[in-house]
């Protein structure tokens, strides 16, 4: 359906630009916080079947890693990646995260 469609690109906005403005050296609390939120956002996105699939993901050696911006750019990249292979669309290059979605280019 296209809202599904519509709210993933919304969706994956929202969570890259997240990865590209968090701090290069997070406190312990901003690192926790972190990952609640992407705890409760797991159990949130209103796509019942993208959720669940999200969370099996994640459990399946791939919880949030939040030590600093690169890894949780690195660690969503991946996450996106999964569902672009679940999809059947082509992989994104994740050494191109930080050009994409901090330094910025058009597409
Ligand atoms: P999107 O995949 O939305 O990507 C938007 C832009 O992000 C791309 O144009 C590209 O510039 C950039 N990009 C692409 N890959 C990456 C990457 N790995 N890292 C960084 N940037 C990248 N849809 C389903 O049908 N089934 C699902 O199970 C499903 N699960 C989802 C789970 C989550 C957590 C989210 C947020 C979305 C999910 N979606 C799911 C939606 C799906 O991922 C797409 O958003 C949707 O299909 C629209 O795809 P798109 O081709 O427009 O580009």
């Amino acid at each position: 359906p296209p809202d599904v469609e519509q709210l993933g690109r919304s969706t994956w906005t929202l969570l890259h630009s997240m990865t590209a403005n968090y701090p290069e050296q997070p406190t312990v609390t901003q690192q926790t916080e972190t990952k609640q939120f992407i705890g409760l956002f797991s159990k949130m996105y209103p796509c019942w079947v993208c959720a669940d699939d999200f969370r099996t993901w994640m459990k399946q050696g791939n919880e949030p890693r939040v030590s600093n911006r690169e890894e949780f750019g690195r660690w969503m990249c991946e996450a996106h990646n999964a569902v672009n292979e679940k999809l059947g669309k082509k992989s994104f290059d994740c050494n191109k995260w930080e050009e994409r979605w901090r330094t910025g280019w058009k597409d």
